[in-house]
């Protein structure tokens, strides 16, 4: 989030019947299919590693206590230590968990970096609760994953609902039970702490990295093309600033929790960044029009950016957006009926598993900078980041190409294969 306990969130349109972890694995089907994994590989990679439960007390500002369940999966760990965000949300579930860890697992070996896939949360609505009861909730459930986390073994960073904040806090924690500071335990920490220039940007920088490529592929001109994003947390807000400043491209429609706003001349980002900061919502600004977020996704516009939670895109709406190319701040935006539409209509889908990797690879930078005790300057992260954001982009192009499959089976491809390669080298133990 990018500012201190931003707005909760909430599931966007529900599928009942069909969890995450169901469209994670079939996702990863079509890719075992094409790759003719045998079923032992199958299993292995359908299955988390590790699934720790904790259910655990914290004291209440009125002297109450009230126990929080939290999660934390690891799902595979073959490539390296596990690494996935710490999401704090009413939703938050088993089932959740394990399919992010399962795209973190991808994620991870689609840009190359080397890392398994992991993802925790605690399920409980932050804007209910106050700064020192999340603080205290925070520190306790670090202490409880601390089972599992650790700098070589499983490195948490923010997702929804956290923040660097919330970092420092599990870092002081950690350090605080192992004597002594240990900086590399978290990413996306303060810079002051440890943290990296350009790691808070670095998810929407990646995300406009994807769109650049993409739009020189498909031959669109990014200089005044239209750019709708839904969300304007960490992600979505950083993509929507950084978007028209390194493109060219105007932002005609952004929302978050509350709703949207359209303007068909532009937004002025600036203006609408400090509204939203004033009033700690979008809502009610006064140079644009209203519109719910169904509306938002729908809007004429040449590149629609869905960066706020999953879901969004379904066999209920695909039929009418009007993007020629879909980026996926978020994870998991898109279901795969939705998809499957897009598909059909050619529009283009910068799957999740590459196109919010920017974050993950900027904490892959952190973490070696913590190891290092050295301190990286900005222009090196974002270059690093651009290299390794068009490298995996171009793999996805060609072995699209090569399997006739759309992107996110592409990058599915080259990210389960990387992971396959890396098991069948090591061998079952013993
Ligand atoms: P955040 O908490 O900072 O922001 C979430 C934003 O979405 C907020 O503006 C919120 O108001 C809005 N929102 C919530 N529900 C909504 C809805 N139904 N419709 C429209 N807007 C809604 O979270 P974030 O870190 O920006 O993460 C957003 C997405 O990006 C998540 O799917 C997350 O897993 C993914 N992601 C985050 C990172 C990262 O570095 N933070 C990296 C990769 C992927």
């Amino acid at each position: 989030m990018a500012t201190m306990m931003a707005p909760g969130v909430q599931s966007g349109i529900a599928e009942p019947g069909r969890s995450l972890y169901d469209i994670a694995v079939s996702q990863f089907g079509k890719a075992a299919d094409i790759l003719g994994l045998d079923d032992g590989m199958r299993q292995i990679l359908t299955h988390c590693k590790r699934e720790l439960i904790v259910n655990f007390p914290v004291k209440m500002d009125g002297g109450d206590v009230r126990v929080f369940t939290g999660y934390r999966v690891q799902h595979n760990v073959t490539r390296g230590p596990a690494k996935g965000g710490i999401r704090y949300h009413p939703d938050v579930g088993l089932d959740e968990v394990k399919a992010l860890a399962m795209w973190m697992t991808w994620k991870c070996a689609v840009v190359n970096i080397p890392f398994g896939g992991a993802k925790g949360g605690v399920t409980f609505d932050p804007r209910v609760l106050s700064m020192n009861e999340i603080e205290r909730l925070t520190r306790r459930f670090a202490a409880e994953i601390g089972l599992l986390i650790g700098p070589d073994r499983d490195i948490p960073a923010p997702d929804v609902n956290t923040n660097a904040q919330i970092m420092a806090w599990m870092l002081d924690t950690y350090s605080m039970n192992a004597g002594h500071s240990v900086p590399g335990i978290v990413t996306g920490k303060p810079i002051g702490l440890g943290g990296s220039v350009g790691r808070n940007e670095a998810t929407g920088r990646g995300v406009v990295f994807a769109v650049g490529d993409a739009a020189r592929t498909m031959g669109m001109n990014l200089d005044g093309a239209k750019v709708v994003v839904q969300g304007y947390g960490n992600v979505g807000s950083v993509t929507a600033n950084l978007v028209g400043e390194m493109t060219g491209a105007t932002v005609v429609g952004v929302s978050d929790y509350y709703g949207g706003l359209y303007n068909p001349n532009g937004l002025d980002m600036a203006d609408v960044a400090a509204w939203s900061r004033d009033n700690g919502k979008l809502p009610g600004y006064p140079r644009a029009d209203a519109l719910s977020n169904a509306d938002l996704l729908t809007l004429p516009c040449d590149v629609l950016i869905p960066a706020a939670i999953e879901k969004q895109i379904t066999e209920a709406n695909a039929d009418r957006v009007q993007a020629r190319l879909v980026a996926e701040g978020a994870n998991g935006p898109t279901t795969p009926e939705g998809e499957a539409i897009l598909d059909d209509r050619g529009i283009v889908v910068l799957p999740d598993i590459f196109a919010n990797a920017g974050g993950v690879c900027v904490s892959y930078f952190e973490w070696v900078q913590a190891l290092q005790a050295f301190a990286w300057d900005e222009s090196e992260v974002n270059s690093r980041l651009q290299t390794t954001m068009s490298r995996a982009y171009h793999d996805l192009i060609e072995i699209g190409a090569r399997h006739g499959t759309n992107l996110r089976t592409a990058a599915l491809i080259l990210g389960v294969k990387r992971v396959v390669d890396a098991t069948t080298t090591l061998g079952i133990f013993p």
